[in-house]
């Protein structure tokens, strides 16, 4: 197909370009049988305190079993659900296994506290916020247990939405995670506008914190804006111990990353949470005795 469009400049895009658009249909043709034929899963990846490294939360990450082409990464099938109009179906089947599955930890005596994703379209899905409830009465979960992650970049967008949905969500309890903060561009007066508790910085900052003074120095002012603002702060993304040390020290609330864990299925997270128990109790360091 390149050779075909002569000297077009897109003419190498174009054989891809076809590939993708082919792919698309086809992965949305078996997308829509997914949740029927239980091909999705939730994978969890631990939120840990900034300074004791004990366990705050979970976040849930959806992924796809796909029969022939294996684990498909939320980034590839969540724009095709977005586009062909399955995500509403995806994100009632994500809140209702996210309240089931802290209804059997409970059950199990572990209480966790979990973070769902959610996407853009769904804020202007009309039952959202009922479905939401709905699911934490049926499986007798607390809506503290819960929070709503939504991207900067996504709540910026129209805000209106975002700020009917944010008031709808606290009238129910439920926290708000304002997701990958700093590669959008919210204006201080609107961040506090909005009824968030927690800022997560986005792992590109802190994949360059070592390196760059000027990431560095941004991670430093977002730690310290978000703090006047009552807002908690996540580093996503923390894969080394000095990146690890130097949120420490700047007063970073939680930390999360493949440094502490990969998301992992559910049947680990018990014994994660043990293992890390055990490890905070015989670690003699000041910080992580208990207080
Ligand atoms: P996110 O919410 O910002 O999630 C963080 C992503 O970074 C996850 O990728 C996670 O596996 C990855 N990650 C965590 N720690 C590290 C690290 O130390 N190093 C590196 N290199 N990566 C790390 P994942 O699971 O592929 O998810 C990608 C995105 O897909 C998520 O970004 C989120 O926006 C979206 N997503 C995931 N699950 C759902 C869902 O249930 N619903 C919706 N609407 N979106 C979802
Ligand atoms: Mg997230
Ligand atoms: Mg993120
Ligand atoms: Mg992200």
């Amino acid at each position: 197909a390149a050779k075909r469009s002569g000297g077009s400049g897109y003419a190498l895009f174009e054989p891809q370009m076809e590939d993708n658009a082919v792919d698309q249909l086809n992965l949305q043709k078996d997308l829509r049988h997914a949740v029927e034929l239980g091909q999705l899963e939730l994978y969890y990846q631990p939120k840990v305190d900034g300074r004791s490294s004990e366990i705050k939360g979970m976040e849930a990450l959806l992924r796809w079993n796909h029969p022939e082409r294996g684990i498909i990464s939320p980034e590839v099938f969540i724009p095709i659900a977005e586009r062909f109009g399955l995500i509403n179906g995806l994100g009632n089947w994500v809140i209702n296994e996210v309240c089931r599955q802290m209804q059997a930890w409970l059950d199990e005596g572990v209480r966790v506290n979990v973070a769902i994703n959610l996407s853009g379209h769904q804020l202007h899905q009309e039952d959202l916020i009922s479905s939401i409830s709905q699911a934490l009465k049926r499986h007798q979960v607390d809506a503290s247990q819960l929070m709503c992650e939504l991207t900067e970049s996504v709540a910026m967008k129209d805000i209106a939405a975002t700020q009917r949905f944010f008031k709808g969500l606290a009238d129910i309890g439920v926290r708000l995670s304002i997701d990958d903060f700093g590669t959008g561009y919210s204006s201080l007066s609107y961040l506090r506008q909005l009824t968030a508790k927690q800022l997560k910085i986005d792992r590109s900052f802190i994949n360059d914190i070592e390196s760059s003074s000027d990431a560095r120095a941004i991670v430093k002012a977002v730690i310290n804006l978000a703090h006047v603002l009552n807002l908690s702060v996540v580093a996503e993304g923390v894969e080394t111990e000095a990146q690890r040390k130097i949120l420490q020290d700047f007063g970073c609330d939680e930390l999360q990353g493949f440094f502490f864990s990969k998301p992992m299925r559910e049947d680990k997270m018990i014994a994660w949470i043990s293992r890390q128990k055990l490890t905070s109790a015989t670690d003699r360091s000041p910080l992580t005795m208990p207080r």
